[in-house]
């Protein structure tokens, strides 16, 4: 992509209505445009790094069983009557009235919707176990949207929902999702830690969260220091026990202010680490909670009727976007991890009057273009320091310069965005360098 046809309103100024430190780099860096309160249109760049991350979301439910579908925006009050939500749910729903005067409300969460779509479409044991998810952005209505895209009411999703005969099965469902979130966060470039939680208006009795670390973090955290040695299970895990994985990584204290305050007085402090955490997932099991008042059942092996059992697992795909910078930026702008950036590459022009800096950077533009490397080319008609200061900013993990210097030498500058090391690369091996 050349800089000069495409479009990054970058900002020099500090916001003054962001309070942290993502919100403030995704505005300067074009990512995002506030047009109502918690609510953003994204920018190019922006999109680019929610689809990638949304991406990594899908390939890791595909990896671990669930199915892909798309539920609407929109739900009919009626199946939120019939669970009992409809008034529980209180302000955070935004209710509509349609021109026929009836009722129906822009989904904050799905556990109604699918439960309806099982009961119709499912009959027998032998369909299960059935795991379905989607990409879809929710409304609620936050009493106090903040921080940009981490606290928005308007916001992406991934959830899903998992159908099983009996509680054992599910709680095997269960474990397949917090095992695929480890590996989700993990290719994220984040450190995410399982945490136990309370099931809130959920409901049912298993439930964790998955906190990254960040000094912004909106809860209070305790956990061991025994989480930094474990390892993020391989791709070939599905098929064999998820438990003891599952168990390894339960087994240490991990708790957010909220249940460190009931559950643990007592526990030994000497190995817990306190720090503060940003939720960027949260999984439940439970139950039979929609699935009997819905009529969600199925026929079982010996010929009766069960209610199935279900569980519910989401992940905040916008927030994580907030949640990557705030966990990996410095004073000059984002360091995106090289799994979610927007380009590979940032290409620059150093003196885009000179003729020969032009001809061999477009030149290497095309060479990498070939190669297959997502690259941002900077051939604006800009100083050089503009050039490096918004390339900073943008935070693609490599960044390439020539100036007429280099072009003496035959050399250009190659700068590591996340580790800020530089070394000279001939021209001629920059392209397969970076392949
Ligand atoms: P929170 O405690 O932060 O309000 P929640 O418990 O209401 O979260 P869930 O209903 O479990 O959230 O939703 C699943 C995920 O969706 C959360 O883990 C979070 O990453 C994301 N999420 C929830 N609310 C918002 C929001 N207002 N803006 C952006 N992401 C959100
Ligand atoms: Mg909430």
């Amino acid at each position: 992509m050349r800089l000069s046809r495409y479009f990054i309103p970058t900002i020099k100024e500090t916001p003054s209505e962001a309070q942290i430190v993502s919100h403030r780099l995704m505005l300067r860096a074009g990512l995002i445009r506030q047009s109502a309160a918690g609510i953003y249109t994204w920018l190019p760049l922006g999109l680019k790094v929610l689809k990638k991350i949304e991406n990594i979301v899908r390939e890791e439910q595909n990896r671990a069983g669930a199915h892909e579908l798309l539920m609407p925006t929109i739900q009919s009050a009626d199946l939120w009557q019939e669970s009992g939500r409809y008034d529980d749910y209180g302000k955070e729903m935004l209710r509509i009235e349609d021109r026929h005067g009836r009722e129906l409300l822009y989904g904050p969460t799905n556990e109604e919707l699918i439960t309806d779509i099982f009961r119709r479409e499912v009959r027998s044991y032998r369909d299960l176990p059935l795991n379905l998810y989607h990409i879809q952005w929710k409304f609620r209505d936050e009493i106090r949207p903040r921080f940009g895209v981490m606290r928005g009411r308007e916001f992406l999703m991934k959830d899903n929902y998992s159908f099983d005969l009996t509680a054992e099965e599910g709680v095997h469902s269960y474990n397949a999702m917090f095992v695929a979130y480890l590996r989700t966060f993990a290719r994220l470039g984040l450190r995410a830690i399982p945490m136990k939680a309370d099931t809130g208006p959920i409901g049912g009795d298993l439930s964790h969260e998955f906190i990254v670390l960040a000094e912004t973090g909106e809860s209070e955290v305790f956990f061991d220091k025994g989480f930094d040695a474990f390892e993020i299970p391989g791709e070939d895990v599905f098929d064999g026990d998820l438990q003891p994985i599952v168990d390894q990584w339960t087994s240490l204290y991990a708790a957010t202010d909220e249940m460190h305050d009931v559950e643990n007085p007592g526990v030994d402090m000497k190995n817990i680490q306190t720090g503060r955490g940003i939720e960027v997932g949260h999984i439940f099991f439970f139950g039979d909670k929609y699935s009997k008042p819905m009529g969600a059942s199925v026929q079982g092996p010996e010929g009766d009727i069960v209610d199935v059992q279900m569980g519910s697992y989401g992940i905040g795909v916008s927030r994580l976007i907030g949640g990557i910078i705030e966990a990996s930026h410095d004073d000059n702008g984002i360091i995106w991890p090289e799994s979610v950036a927007p380009f590979k590459v940032g290409l620059m022009n150093l003196n885009v009057k000179n003729d020969e800096c032009v001809e061999t950077c477009d030149r290497l533009y095309k060479e990498f273009t070939a190669a297959g490397v997502e690259i941002l080319y900077d051939d604006r008609k800009e100083g050089a320091g503009a050039k490096f200061a918004d390339m900073d900013l943008i935070g693609l993990p490599w960044q390439v310069a020539l100036g007429p210097r280099g072009l003496k030498s035959g050399m250009v500058e190659l700068k590591n965005r996340a580790t800020g090391e530089r070394e000279e690369v001939a021209i001629d091996d920059i392209v397969a360098r970076l392949s």
